[in-house]
């Protein structure tokens, strides 16, 4: 299938890009390089030996989607762009609901012009707010996030629903990620936040290659077996094949469905040090500081859905994720260049 990739060249839609290109789709990827680097268009097509035809626009401008949209009439769309980083929303709520919302209303106006009724949208756990209960499932209660992020979130799966209200033949897939970790097996494709990083994967692997001094555990008086909170990481691989086949059930025609993409497992912040320290044989030294503002103790996902609708099921587990990730942290230490 001819999917047009919005965000193609950041974390996760690098990833998937090469997956797709693995099952025999076409991929176009369209992305303003905000937060990501051409680099990693060659490195997609180091690892898969294809070079997906690439648009340096911004989503905010609606003549330049509705150009990549006449141009390429693509039968799907995986809409990863967006920014993601919680504490910049917090300081800068307007630029999160401008870019967020107003690059999906663009897309979504030129996906209509040019019929183009297949959308797979990176949803978050986030929107699920504070868990009343663990494991979270699909029919939870949705709309309280915490932060300007996560209410984008909030506000574009609304968006969503109502477009598919008012244009039935439009598929619509939320996929709601849990905590993506890890990299390409390669090392050429990995997570490479600016400055200091923020999830706890990243900053570990930071310190594993010595450029951060330890990592600050936020907290250990949660209501859990250690006092660390506890996160569902997902291998990004895994992630990315949840993609591919989302793009399966789409062509079945099914209107809205969302799923959670996770593990279905519960790590703390120790365990992942451990199982970090498994992988590598590199010890992290932490400390623990006070909780970090806005965290919740405990977020795993259950994945039956995706697992019965889709067919899909993570493989990995975080010690393979723990190696990927430092993998890619050792070849590119001061990220992509
Ligand atoms: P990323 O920042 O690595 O990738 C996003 C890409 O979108 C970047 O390459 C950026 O340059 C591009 N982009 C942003 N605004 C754009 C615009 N207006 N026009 C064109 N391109 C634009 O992030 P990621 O980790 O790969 O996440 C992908 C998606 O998944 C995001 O929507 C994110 O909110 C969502 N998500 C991520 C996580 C996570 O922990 N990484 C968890 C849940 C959901
Ligand atoms: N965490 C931590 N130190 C860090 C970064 C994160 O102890 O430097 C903890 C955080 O408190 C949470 C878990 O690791 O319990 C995952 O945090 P992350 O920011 O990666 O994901 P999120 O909180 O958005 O699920």
């Amino acid at each position: 299938m001819k999917t047009l990739v919005t965000g193609g060249l950041g974390f996760i839609g690098s990833e998937t890009v090469v997956k797709l290109i693995e099952a025999g789709h076409e991929a176009v990827i369209v992305d303003n390089l905000s937060n990501s680097k051409l680099a990693v268009l060659d490195r997609i097509e180091g690892i898969t030996n294809v070079r997906p035809r690439f648009y340096k626009i911004d989503l905010c401008n609606l003549d330049a989607i509705t150009d990549v949209m006449e141009k390429e009439r693509p039968e799907a769309v995986i809409h990863f762009a967006g920014l993601k980083a919680v504490g910049e929303s917090v300081e800068k709520p307007l630029m999160y609901y401008h870019n967020n919302l107003l690059s999906t209303m663009n897309l979504l106006d030129a996906m209509r012009k040019f019929d183009c009724h297949n959308i797979v949208f990176s949803s978050s756990a986030t929107v699920y707010g504070v868990p009343e209960h663990v494991p979270l499932v699909e029919t939870d209660p949705v709309g309280h996030a915490t932060n300007p992020y996560g209410e984008t979130k909030v506000m574009i799966e609304h968006i969503l629903m109502d477009v598919q209200k008012s244009w039935p033949e439009l598929n619509v897939a939320l996929l709601r990620y849990f905590n993506p970790i890890g990299g390409h097996p390669s090392g050429l494709l990995g997570e490479d936040p600016n400055g200091i990083p923020n999830n706890l994967m990243p900053y570990i692997t930071q310190v594993a290659i010595g450029k951060r001094d330890h990592l600050r555990v936020w907290g250990n008086t949660y209501p859990t077996p250690d006092g660390t909170g506890i996160r569902d990481y997902i291998h990004v691989l895994d992630l990315a094949e949840g993609h591919v086949a989302t793009l399966k059930k789409l062509a079945q025609n099914p209107g809205l469905v969302i799923y959670n993409l996770g593990t279905g497992k519960g790590t703390s912040v120790l365990e992942m040090v451990h199982a970090f320290e498994k992988a590598t044989g590199v010890k992290i030294p932490y400390i623990i500081y006070p909780v970090r503002p806005g965290d919740v103790a405990e977020n795993y996902a259950n994945c039956d859905k995706a697992a019965k609708e889709l067919g899909w099921k993570a493989k990995f587990d975080v010690v393979d994720a723990c190696r990927d990730a430092y993998n890619f942290q050792k070849k590119n230490p001061n990220g992509i260049e």
